[in-house]
């Protein structure tokens, strides 16, 4: 179990010192931002939807490792899918952090049943994913003009 545990840190510091997708997408056309003030998190998401699939997903902030981390693996999840796709992953994603019951196979979202036990990092853990979330529902934007 310890070792488990482990590997789900390992998880976790990989993507704080190697984040994947980071950096603002110049060809983004849906974009939000959020903020988690009780921590000082901040992350802006970046997504280029085509059609209804996100084909590009980008994004840039600040905060604890627990925040950046889960920002970098949403990118890494919804890279290629619909936006309700990206609902039904952070719905599952949501129940992994609200609950602590990881998904029975080892993945990366596993990594972050841990949160559960403290719940005051919640925020943190699904901010980048609500930023995702909000980007998709947001209207349109012309990538130039920001
Ligand atoms: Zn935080």
């Amino acid at each position: 179990m310890s070792d488990l545990t482990d590997l789900y840190q390992q998880v976790i510091l990989d993507h704080n010192r190697r984040p994947r997708n980071r950096g603002k997408l110049p060809t983004a056309n849906r974009v939000a931002h959020g903020d988690n003030p009780t921590c000082g998190d901040q992350c802006s998401v970046y997504i280029r939807l085509e059609g209804d699939r996100i084909a590009e997903i980008g994004f840039d902030g600040s905060g604890c490792a627990i925040s950046q981390a889960s920002a970098s693996l949403m990118t890494t999840q919804l890279k290629g899918k619909t936006a309700a796709e990206a609902q039904a992953l952070f719905d599952n994603f949501h129940h992994i952090v609200t609950t602590g019951e990881a998904p029975e196979e080892i993945s990366d979202v596993a990594a972050f049943a841990g949160v559960h036990s403290f719940p005051a990092r919640i925020k943190c853990a699904t901010l980048g994913w609500h930023a995702a979330l909000n980007a998709l529902k947001s209207e349109p934007t012309d990538a130039s003009t920001e």
